[in-house]
């Protein structure tokens, strides 16, 4: 299958009065048409700044400083905002943690989706209004055409979220990036939403990119899993080798914060620690600071990426085996 999405040693760099933070430091992956894949780390991992990065929504202070964004073969750095801002409408959809602040409160859900139909397609008012219900019902909201005409507070949480959904989803894109979709929903709202994502990757053959940091989450409705610690891919793999045979320690390290039926009075492992100062980032491995098997060269020395299978790769120095000349 061809790839939609190609990042290729990606580096962006934040300007900022403490020194320049170094967000993301060579962060490579792809992604097939009508895949999913997950971007999974904690907080400061650079998951997030990743996706505004491949969007161009880096704030002002932010510049990716290397590294290619193939979107369906094309270089996504080189072109002008409005060009980027076609492509964000049309081709890209996204889906924010919390929709309160992405939905205006003072317009009916209505208004602001026929307003991102009729900037994207050339239709009248009426027809527009007619997608916008058709849309709603997609997502599964009952009563579209009495919801339409509410506003978003009276909208729960998990319906505010499938209206977000329903505006990504309006103009039919080729990709939907959600960043922490449900986060801010209960835990049975939150299975809903990823069934319905789910739901219309097989309707529609979208792709996919589910940006979190919970790997419990994934492997419902994602092919992929990208592991990120530090500004940096740590290991990837489909979500069948991250789950059945993973070698980095810190995708260890979140395997075991997900709780399972059968702990018993097992408790979970938090990683002790704190993320790198990425303004001062380590000379070698991100977590060589948290990591219960780092070793001398793991301090000075980053970890190159060894595959492990065609489906897998890792940066870990635990893959390679050492000898008088060098690494093996
Ligand atoms: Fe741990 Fe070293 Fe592997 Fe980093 S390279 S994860 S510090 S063993």
């Amino acid at each position: 299958m061809e790839n939609l999405l190609e990042v290729k040693n990606l580096r962006t760099v934040f300007h900022t009065y403490a020194g320049t933070v170094f967000a993301l430091n060579g962060v490579s992956f792809s992604l097939k048409k009508g895949e999913a894949l997950a971007i999974v780390g904690e907080s400061g991992s650079g998951k997030s700044v990743t996706m505004l990065s491949v969007m161009k929504l880096l704030s002002e202070n932010g510049q990716v400083s290397e590294g290619n964004i193939l979107f369906n073969n094309q270089e996504i750095r080189n072109l002008s905002t409005g060009e980027m801002q076609k492509i964000r409408g049309n081709e890209i959809g996204m889906v924010f943690q919390d929709p309160m602040t992405s939905l205006n409160p003072v317009l009916t859900v209505g208004s602001q989706l026929i307003e991102v139909i009729m900037n994207h397609n050339r239709i009248s008012k009426g027809e527009a209004l007619g997608k916008a219900v058709e849309m709603l019902k997609l997502v599964g909201i009952p009563s579209p055409e009495k919801r339409i005409k509410q506003y978003p507070f009276e909208f729960s949480g998990g319906m505010r979220q499938r209206v977000m959904i329903a505006t990504a989803l309006c103009c039919e894109p080729k990709l939907l990036i959600a960043d922490e979709p449900t986060t801010a929903l209960d835990v049975t709202i939150q299975a809903q939403i990823l069934e319905l994502m789910k739901k219309l990757k097989e309707r529609t053959g979208m792709s996919i990119i589910l940006i979190t940091h919970d790997l419990g989450l994934v492997t419902d409705i994602c092919d992929k899993i990208v592991v990120m610690y530090g500004g940096t891919v740590v290991e990837q793999g489909t979500v069948e080798e991250i789950f059945h045979n993973p070698v980095h320690p810190y995708t260890l390290g979140l395997l075991q914060c997900i709780p399972r039926l059968n702990m018993g009075k097992e408790r979970l492992k938090p990683i002790e620690g704190h993320p790198p100062d990425l303004i001062h980032p380590p000379p070698g491995c991100p977590f060589a600071e948290r990591c219960p098997k780092a070793m001398k060269i793991c301090e000075i020395q980053k970890p190159y990426y060894k595959d492990i299978n065609q489906d897998h790769s890792a940066a870990c120095w635990l893959l390679y085996e050492f000898c008088e000349e060098g690494l093996t």
